[in-house]
């Protein structure tokens, strides 16, 4: 694929060029011409006619077909010009994708992956409406909707880490070798020993969201208690990460109306669930297909050898040979929601 784009983009500089090349042949001949030689000899003879004399008129610079012309050709000009801009630019993008595709290939390798983790697709030019969807998307007015599945037919999923307990440094070295997208919903009591590893985390391009204080039941809060576990969390965050989300997540995916209320009262726009659930052993289906769906959410959590049977690095190899044997790509959950 690559070859072909490239054979693509040479055969665009080379077409631009012979247009450049014709372009800045015309461009030119307006100089060399006796017109312009004429031009440049005119103040010479208005001098000799005397100074109260006005200058002579430019040959043709009245004649409306010559400004026709002369604006035709700048007009190209300026259009060969674009496209051989465009065509560079193309051919960074080819060049800078080409270096990241051998550098997620050679970490794939390095991490014992059996195929290179696709690359998701360019983001949606605007985040997809989120209209009621059976089980996928579940609104009620005024509230933030409920998400499972992303409404979209790119072959996206999406891997989100939960709580906080497991902070591992090789995880997060692995992601970022790899250049996959992830995204932190953490909470305070379990990220508070060491929120430099969010930060960190963050730094480096994972977005951080809002998965409450304490990790309650939230079913079994009053209105007041829901509202500090969520919206005291939006300011945690914002201290110790600098960020606000506008994603939050209910601890174990249970939640009421007034969940929903306070969530919204303090900035939250959506409230994604997951279809599928990833351990470091096994790959955990909703639906009896057993597989991914464009859009689906993947729940999973900073957990390791001490609750799972392996660690986070075991959990992610697996994830993206799953996701990457059924065709698809981990995209950035924001770029959607
Ligand atoms: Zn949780």
């Amino acid at each position: 694929m690559i070859p072909t784009n490239r054979e693509r983009s040479r055969r665009r500089i080379a077409a631009a060029c012979v247009l450049a090349a014709a372009t800045a042949a015309a461009c030119a001949s307006p100089d060399d011409s006796p017109g312009l030689q004429r031009k440049a000899k005119a103040p010479a003879s208005a001098a000799a006619d005397g100074p109260d004399v006005a200058p002579k008129p430019v040959p043709g610079a009245a004649d409306p077909k010559a400004k026709a012309a002369a604006e035709a050709q700048a007009a190209e000009a300026a259009r060969s010009l674009q496209a051989a801009q465009a065509v560079k630019a193309a051919e960074a993008a080819a060049a800078r994708q080409e270096e990241l595709r051998v550098a997620r290939a050679a970490a794939a390798q390095r991490w014992g992956l059996p195929a290179m983790p696709l690359f998701a697709p360019a983001p949606p030019a605007a985040k997809p409406e989120l209209a009621a969807n059976g089980q996928h998307v579940v609104t009620k007015p005024g509230l933030p909707p409920i998400v499972r599945r992303v409404p979209t037919t790119d072959k996206v999923v999406f891997l989100t880490i939960d709580d906080g307990l497991e902070k591992d440094p090789e995880f997060s070295r692995m992601i970022r070798e790899l250049g996959i997208p992830v995204s932190a919903f953490v909470t305070d009591y379990l990220a508070r020993p060491n929120y430099g590893y969010f930060r960190d985390l963050h730094t480096q391009g994972v977005a951080v969201h809002n998965h409450t204080i304490n990790h309650k039941d939230l079913r079994k809060l009053s209105d007041e208690g829901q509202h500090r576990e969520i919206c005291n969390q939006q300011e945690n965050l914002l201290k110790e990460i600098g960020v606000r989300p506008h994603l939050f997540r209910p601890p174990f995916g249970e939640y009421t109306d007034a969940t929903l209320r306070a969530a919204a009262s303090c900035g939250v726009t959506a409230v994604p669930l997951w279809n599928q659930e990833a351990f470091a052993d096994r790959m955990e289906y909703r639906y009896g297909d057993r597989k991914f769906h464009p859009g689906d959410i993947i729940l999973t959590h900073f957990r390791g050898p001490e609750t799972w049977k392996g660690s986070m690095t075991d959990m992610l190899r697996l994830t993206l040979r799953e996701v990457t044997a059924q065709g698809f790509a981990l995209a950035r959950l924001e770029d959607y929601l």
